[in-house]
């Protein structure tokens, strides 16, 4: 599969200086043999190539990758408790001081490998490539790195890789729960879209029309060929995967993850930050394919009750300062959600304006799927639909719907729904 990355480009504003920072990308069975004829044409350069990868990836495919670049290093991590955090980051830092000079890095692995490279690259200045083992994030060319620091969750400014080299052979044979943690964060986007859209409506925040309407494309064709993933068809896994690497691109265009994330993975936030409930340790998309559901569930109640038409708004919303305070016991990240909501980013909104954009809200609404819709995608590929599906109590629902649009600085409908008379019985 060749992507048109000129193409795609295309869709960004440059005047907002939107644009793709990949050389290229290649997802097809067997594309690891083309590697060295990739190094010829694009980094004939590089002399010191140093690769990351874990013990695992190194075997499905990181041996293959040394077979094709014999001169490379390689940097084996320890899978057990391998985490995108401050652990992880040491452990390849010294093997890395230990190479010495590096001109070029290489990422094999899922997404944790991804990320410990990126945030080396930047900090080496230097590029990297990606080579993805699993089809289950949509941040392998992500600009972020998304990492958990002394037990906070903290985004750092790293590097996209400039390649991404995605061989079916591979990551169509990894591990399901990867698989399904991926199709749960990509179908994560029809929340964030909803979300955006309704903003954009209500507040006129920035949409970029062309990115949405392209997302739309990648999810329909994403429900299209799931069936397809359970019987190891290799054309579904690369359906997939190439669904996973758009939706980071269209972040890449904008350079922020409006078009991927929202309300479903505030929940996943919130949830990863411990605050209202015990560490659980799932895949990312996991937990935000059940943040879809939940909020899913809270929206088309919500419709019901738009479309009635018989409630009233508050004229205005603070931040609930004691709901945050009561729940964030830890101080640190106490101090972080509160900076988060300073200013308030409802300030300037009023229950008129909801009202006004009444139909323009139930119109968005009604585009969202229904929740056994989404369900029935989910369990096509054996994966998360419920809060007891990892690991977490039913009863924390409507206090997680009630506290997650606080932990990120993004107007989501979840957070507008605190307008309305109905809020209280629609979280429940
Ligand atoms: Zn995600």
């Amino acid at each position: 599969m060749k992507i048109n990355l000129k193409k795609i480009e295309k869709m960004g504003d440059p005047t907002r200086n939107q644009k793709i920072l990949l050389d290229d990308i290649f997802i097809e069975k067997n594309a690891l043999s083309k590697l060295p004829e990739i190094m010829n044409t694009y980094y004939k350069d590089y002399q010191s190539i140093v690769m990351i990868c874990d013990e695992n990836t190194y075997n499905i495919a990181g041996k293959k990758v040394e077979s094709k670049l014999p001169n490379i290093n390689t940097i084996v991590l320890d899978p057990n408790h391998l985490h995108a955090d401050e652990h992880g980051v040491e452990q390849a830092d010294i093997h890395l001081k230990k190479i010495g000079k590096i001109d070029f890095l290489i990422a094999c692995g899922s997404g944790t490998v991804h990320d410990i490279t990126r945030y080396h690259a930047y900090n080496l200045g230097i590029d990297f490539m990606s080579i993805p083992t699993a089809a289950s994030v949509d941040g392998f060319v992500s600009t972020m790195a998304a990492m958990t620091w002394k037990g906070m969750k903290k985004t750092f400014t790293a590097v996209s890789p400039r390649f991404v080299l995605a061989d079916t052979e591979i990551f169509s044979k990894a591990p399901a729960r990867l698989t399904a943690s991926g199709v749960g964060d990509l179908l994560g986007k029809y929340t964030a879209l909803c979300d955006w859209k309704i903003a954009h409506a209500v507040t006129g925040e920035y949409i970029n029309w062309d990115i949405v309407n392209w997302e739309y494309d990648i999810l329909e064709e994403l429900v299209q060929t799931l069936d397809g993933l359970s019987k190891n068809d290799e054309k579904a896994y690369e359906n997939l995967m190439y669904g996973l690497l758009m939706s980071g691109l269209a972040m890449q265009l904008m350079g922020y993850s409006r078009p991927a994330s929202c309300c479903e993975h505030h929940c996943s936030h919130l949830w990863e930050e411990a605050a209202i409930n015990e560490p659980i340790d799932f895949y990312h998309g996991e937990k935000v394919g059940v943040g879809m559901i939940i909020c899913t569930q809270v929206y088309k109640k919500a419709l019901s009750y738009l479309k009635r038409g018989d409630y009233t708004l508050h004229a205005s919303v603070d931040v609930e300062f004691d709901l945050i305070k009561d729940n964030f016991k830890n101080e640190i990240l106490q101090e972080e959600i509160l900076k988060e909501n300073e200013p308030n980013i409802m300030e300037n909104i009023t229950g008129k304006m909801l009202k006004d954009r009444e139909s323009d809200i139930i119109s968005i609404l009604e585009t969202l799927p229904n929740v056994t819709t989404m369900m029935e995608w989910i369990n096509k590929v054996n994966g998360c639909t419920s809060m007891n599906d990892i690991g977490l109590s039913e009863d924390l629902r409507p206090l997680t719907l009630k506290l997650s649009p606080y932990v990120r600085k993004r107007l989501s409908f979840m957070r507008l729904l605190k307008f309305y008379d109905f809020y209280n019985a629609v979280i429940e």
